[in-house]
């Protein structure tokens, strides 16, 4: 039996950025693991495979034994109750974030009551940082070495190579 603070930290991560990793840092100092959830997402089609992104935030975290990365599809409720876990962690960048997240949120503690979820807010370095933004600087040769983790930076590089 363990008493260890265990969270789900769930995204698409198409791919992981240096935002998502500020949030995970932060997440470690208010749960003993983390657990970073792929959405196996029917109706986004990403840049990355699932499989890719998966692997990427591995290494990303390869010294980190308190972090797993898991894929997961259907409810994120489900997940967490297979798991027997009770928080769910996201960052929260802006204002903008802010519907959404609420929203979300308040479907999850709907659909399961015991479930609570954690907000963090971004470093103010990374706030403006979304993997979107970072595919399409990345993709016409920009300079996003700082603002991603160095597999991502080596994946991102080979996959637009041809357009730089
Ligand atoms: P989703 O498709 O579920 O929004 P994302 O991978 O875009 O998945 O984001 C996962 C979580 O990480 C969300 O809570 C999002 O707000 C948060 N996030 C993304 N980028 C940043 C960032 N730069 N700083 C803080 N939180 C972020």
């Amino acid at each position: 039996m363990s008493s260890d603070k265990i969270a789900v930290y769930p995204g698409s991560f198409d791919p992981i950025t240096m935002g998502h990793v500020d949030i995970v840092e932060r997440g470690l100092r208010v749960f003993d693991r983390i657990v970073i959830a792929v959405a196996v997402n029917t109706t986004k089609t990403g840049l990355f495979t699932l499989e890719e992104r998966k692997a990427l935030i591995e290494k990303t975290f390869e010294n980190y034994p308190n972090v797993e990365v898991a894929l997961f599809e259907g409810l994120l409720v489900d997940f967490l109750r297979i798991r027997n876990i009770k928080s769910i962690l996201r960052g929260l960048r802006a204002i903008s974030d802010f519907d959404y997240e609420f929203q979300i949120a308040g479907m999850n503690n709907t659909l399961c009551p015991d479930v609570d979820t954690v907000f963090l807010m971004t470093s103010q370095k990374y706030y403006y940082i979304s993997s979107s933004v970072i595919k399409e600087v990345a993709r016409f040769g920009g300079n996003i070495a700082e603002l991603v983790p160095a597999p991502v930076y080596e994946a991102l590089s080979t996959r637009f190579a041809k357009v730089k």
